[in-house]
């Protein structure tokens, strides 16, 4: 008997407890500053043009536990021709991030993001730099520069 009150004690608390899930995908819960989503590959300006921030050294490459980091280097350039991520394999470990001598990776808190084949989820640099999600990139990156 005492331990189906006990039960019902508990039934009732969770009953008048506001619940801690959300409504995903059509309420999103607020990302942590530091929390691992995507990687970008980030850009800066070189005279009026935009250039990427690696100069395809492979140090991230060699540093990923997963070896899902592809790198070329362009040949007559500090700039990769190639750079991939293939992330089916990704751990999200950031050691990429970590090992870069430029400073040309960053985390972001984007997280959504789905698709049917693996294929898929290998992005080029072009994808990686994000240009989409964050379109203020190259402006953002001059100015760290400057600083
Ligand atoms: S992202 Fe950084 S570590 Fe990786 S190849 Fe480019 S410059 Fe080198
Ligand atoms: S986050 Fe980790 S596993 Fe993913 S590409 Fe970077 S080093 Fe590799």
């Amino acid at each position: 008997m005492i331990g189906l009150i006990k039960g019902l004690k508990t039934t009732l608390k969770a009953f008048f407890t506001r619940p801690v899930t959300v409504m995903y995908p059509y309420h999103k819960m607020e990302v942590a500053p530091r929390g691992q989503g995507l990687i970008r590959l980030r850009m800066k300006e070189l005279g009026d043009r935009p250039v990427y921030k690696c100069s395809a050294c492979g140090i991230c490459a060699k540093n990923c536990p997963q070896q899902c980091i592809t790198v070329k280097k362009k040949e007559d350039e500090k700039q990769p021709e190639i750079y991939k991520v293939n992330y089916s394999m990704c751990i999200f470990c950031r050691i990429c991030i970590d090992t870069c001598p430029f400073d040309a990776l960053e985390q972001t808190q984007e997280y959504e993001w789905v698709g049917e084949t693996r294929d898929y989820f290998i992005r080029d640099k072009e994808a990686l730099a994000m240009a989409e999600v964050f379109p203020e990139a190259i402006e953002e990156n001059v100015k760290e520069e400057e600083v």
